[in-house]
């Protein structure tokens, strides 16, 4: 079947119907705008051709396998699964600003074998394609349209290393701003990357205006490379390069997330070091307590006491500085821990 974000073949299966072209904008407004389902959005064509239109186009690429919601913060986490039983996650973000975010995989697993992260520990399994990346957020987005919420945001900070997937990413962010589909403002995107320089400079040449967020996570070369593998291909010198140009072209604060560890990035010669790589640059902090995950025991999470001279240090030079805390952290929200816990090796390649 072809999907339902091929519009080049949904024009071509017009025209052979003569069919008029409001009856496709029609079925695109409820299906991508209002969220409200492939049901509603076909009765918006001719019945004489929804059969046909049905047989030939779909539109779920993934199939809703379970819903996990947290007790706590609002959060709800989506265990999706692929065609060849595959698992890969989704959260919709529920903050107590009201404004509902969905932060969505763009890999099954993930290569970059970050050592907090419980997806970096699987290995990757493939790469999702621009289809099953949106259908992520077209079920999220059904799921909170029947709560009476509109997504004000889409993430991508779920499993795998966005710019690992670099064509399919692309293709995503090309629908969710089309005024034909999602038609997302490109500041409510935001793609999270480990690093990749000459990617994070192709994504802000294509889309200025999307944002993007960095995990820094230390300004040494060493204690980087130790965290982030694929650090070793990339230095922070030319990290740093395309971290000016990308704050350049899109003209906004990249935001830089970083890992509060304990005795690793957070003593004093840390903060001094981050400080020192980040001044002249258009940043903004993001400060992160870690998470434990039972794959990394000797990672710690930074002392309260800690947190607080990093985050004071950093304002104290001169940037924003924000901490991010992990929603449903009942619910293993963190990053690939649902599907680790749920299927343990299922997303692994051999
Ligand atoms: S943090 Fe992101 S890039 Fe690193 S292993 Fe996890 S999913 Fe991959």
């Amino acid at each position: 079947m072809t999907s339902i974000h091929d519009f080049a073949a949904i024009e071509q299966w017009r025209h052979g119907h003569r069919l008029e072209a409001q009856h496709v904008r029609s079925l695109r407004t409820a299906f991508y705008k209002k969220y409200a389902g492939p049901r509603e959005a076909l009765a918006a064509l001719p019945k004489a051709v929804r059969d046909d239109f049905a047989a030939r186009f779909e539109f779920h690429a993934l199939e809703l396998s379970e819903r996990f919601d947290s007790a706590r913060d609002g959060a709800t986490k989506l265990l999706f699964r692929t065609a060849e039983h595959l698992l890969l996650e989704s959260v919709v973000l529920r903050p107590a600003s009201g404004r509902t975010a969905l932060c969505v995989s763009t890999q099954v697993g993930c290569a970059a074998r970050c050592q907090f992260c419980a997806t970096g520990k699987m290995g990757l399994a493939r790469n999702l394609s621009a289809a099953e990346i949106l259908d992520q957020i077209v079920q999220s987005g059904e799921l909170a349209a029947r709560e009476g919420r509109n997504v004000r945001s889409i993430v991508f900070m779920g499993m795998g290393e966005p710019f690992h997937n670099e064509e399919a990413l692309h293709a995503a962010l090309a629908r969710l701003v089309d005024p034909r589909a999602f038609h997302f403002h490109p500041r409510r995107l935001l793609v999270s990357t480990v690093g990749i320089p000459r990617a994070m400079v192709r994504c802000a040449r294509a889309w200025p205006q999307v944002r993007q967020a960095v995990s820094l996570h230390s300004a040494r070369d060493d204690v980087r490379r130790h965290l982030m593998p694929v650090a070793a291909r990339h230095d922070l010198t030319e990290l740093r390069e395309a971290l000016a140009e990308v704050a350049a072209l899109g003209q906004y604060d990249v935001m830089i997330e970083y890992l509060l560890l304990d005795g690793l990035t957070d003593t004093d010669d840390d903060v001094a070091a981050l400080i020192e790589y980040l001044r002249g640059l258009r940043v903004h902090v993001n400060l992160i307590p870690f998470n434990p995950i039972a794959e990394a025991p000797p990672l710690r999470r930074s002392t309260p006491s800690r947190h607080a001279v990093v985050s004071e240090s950093l304002k104290a030079a001169g940037f924003p500085v924000t901490t991010r805390y992990s929603l449903g952290a009942d619910i293993a929200a963190a990053c690939g821990q649902l599907v680790r816990d749920a299927q343990p090796g299922a997303a692994v390649a051999p």
